[in-house]
């Protein structure tokens, strides 16, 4: 290659990871291509929370999971569920996740999870500063509720860990609550609030904001879906669904919770599942809330969007397949109606896939069979979060440039 051409890179996967790694790219003059099947930002990513969730180090591993998982597993009030009937695909996964729920593995994991959410917050604000989002930007924080002093002291481990890794939080009172948020519909014992934490009111207009930036910089973008990956030394092809094929010196897959079907073409397969994760939109309900609000015990978080009111969360550890579990989204319902004064039902029902793996961390690394080709998916709860200083350390690997600390996010862990 000669010295002065750009080194061509191709994207697989537009969600809010790809996008912003085509992005970061580009940004650097790289000759940039992005793909995927659907629209960029339209699928996982257009349906979280919405939350640029720095605070947000405690992972799902925890070590008395053993003790609590008949309540997680069997309740219908538990905000964790299992879809039974995918339980064999399941398994091999929840054998490890349990492997690392051990104090030592949790410990190690809130500590790799809080060094790159603290480094997310500072890539976040720049990108923030960098381009104009406009009201899509919220800087009200984000509001913990605990309905009874059971359910605070449960979490008070949780903030206690939360502050020994410098995260910034207040405990306010009931008065503060009413007073901050007074379309509650019942008195919350206390509530945490996280300093400095802001989210999108739409986080699909969020994501399309960055691919109109990345086109603005002259990046390519290919509504195809990609079939093939041909695993050649110095140069890589891959093939879209129409037979097209494309040339690259460096291929980043960012497919979510699909990764496993490209990158098994590679001879590699990861330990990962969905935690299907459902929003219900009351469109009547807007600004009814000032902020996003998580009843802890509930695992529900209810965002003022731009539409409407979001009841956003549930973990149903599964597969892709696109069945909605009514138990789950029912309870849902009868939660925020008891939460709030609402008497209608919800205008949608949205399902989306956090693609996870045992230890809840990311994969953002070089594929063990080719260094050309680089994963970046894995995300889980924090994909918004983390989809700016993700994309840089894509950026730092494409220059060589070694940083320690993200060395847990190697794709060679599950070897
Ligand atoms: C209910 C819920 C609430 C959440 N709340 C938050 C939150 O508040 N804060 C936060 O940080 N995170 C949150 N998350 C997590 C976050 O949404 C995900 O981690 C993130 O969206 C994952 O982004 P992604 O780009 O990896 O995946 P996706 O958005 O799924 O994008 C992957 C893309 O790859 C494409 N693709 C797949 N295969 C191919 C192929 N073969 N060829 C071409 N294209 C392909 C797909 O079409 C898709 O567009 C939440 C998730 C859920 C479900």
């Amino acid at each position: 290659m000669n010295k002065n051409t750009p080194l061509t890179i191709g994207v697989i996967g537009s969600g809010v990871i790809g996008t912003l790694t085509a992005y970061t790219l580009k940004k650097k003059n790289y000759s940039v291509s992005l793909f995927d099947e659907n629209l960029p930002g339209t699928q996982t990513s257009m349906g979280n929370a919405g939350t640029f969730a720095h605070y947000a180090c405690i992972p799902i591993n925890s070590e008395d999971i053993l003790k609590k998982l008949p309540f997680l597993l069997f309740s219908d009030s538990s905000p964790l569920s299992i879809q039974w009937k995918n339980l064999f695909s399941i398994y091999p996964w929840l054998i490890k996740f349990l492997q690392n729920c051990s104090k030592e593995k949790v410990n190690n994991i809130i500590t790799k999870l809080s060094i790159i959410l603290q480094k997310a917050s500072i890539a976040n604000n720049n990108l923030f500063n960098e381009i104009n989002f406009g009201s899509l930007i919220n800087n009200n924080e984000t509001l913990y509720l605990y309905e009874t002093e059971k359910d605070f002291l449960r979490d008070k481990k949780n903030n206690d860990l939360r502050k020994s890794k410098n995260i910034d939080l207040t405990e306010i009172s009931t008065r503060e609550i009413n007073e901050i948020e007074p379309n509650l519909n019942k008195n919350f014992y206390r509530g945490t609030l996280f300093k400095g934490s802001k989210f999108t009111t739409n986080p699909l207009k969020f994501v399309n904001k960055i691919y109109e930036e990345f086109l603005k910089n002259n990046g390519k973008f290919f509504n195809k879906k990609i079939i093939k990956i041909k695993n050649e030394e110095n140069e890589i092809i891959i093939q879209d669904n129409l037979n097209d094929s494309y040339t690259f010196d460096k291929l980043i897959i960012c497919t979510g919770s699909f990764s496993n079907k490209l990158t098994k073409m590679l001879d590699e397969t990861f330990p990962m599942i969905s935690e299907r994760g459902y929003h219900l939109m009351y469109n009547n309900c807007k600004n009814i809330i000032s902020r996003p609000i998580s009843v802890v015990n509930q695992g529900i978080y209810y965002i003022p969007m731009e539409e409407g009111l979001r009841a956003a969360g549930t973990v149903e550890i599964g597969m892709n397949d696109k069945s909605i579990n009514t138990k789950r989204t029912n309870w849902m319902h009868k939660n925020t109606i008891s939460n709030f004064n609402i008497n209608n039902d919800p205008n949608k029902v949205w399902l989306g896939y956090r693609p996870t793996l045992p230890d809840s961390l990311p994969v953002i690394g070089k594929s063990k069979n080719n260094a050309n080709i680089i994963y970046n998916f894995g995300h889980q709860h924090l994909g918004l979060t983390l989809a700016t200083i993700s994309a840089e350390i894509i950026l730092n690997i494409i220059e060589d440039k070694k940083n320690r600390d993200f060395e847990a996010f190697s794709p060679n862990r599950f070897n």
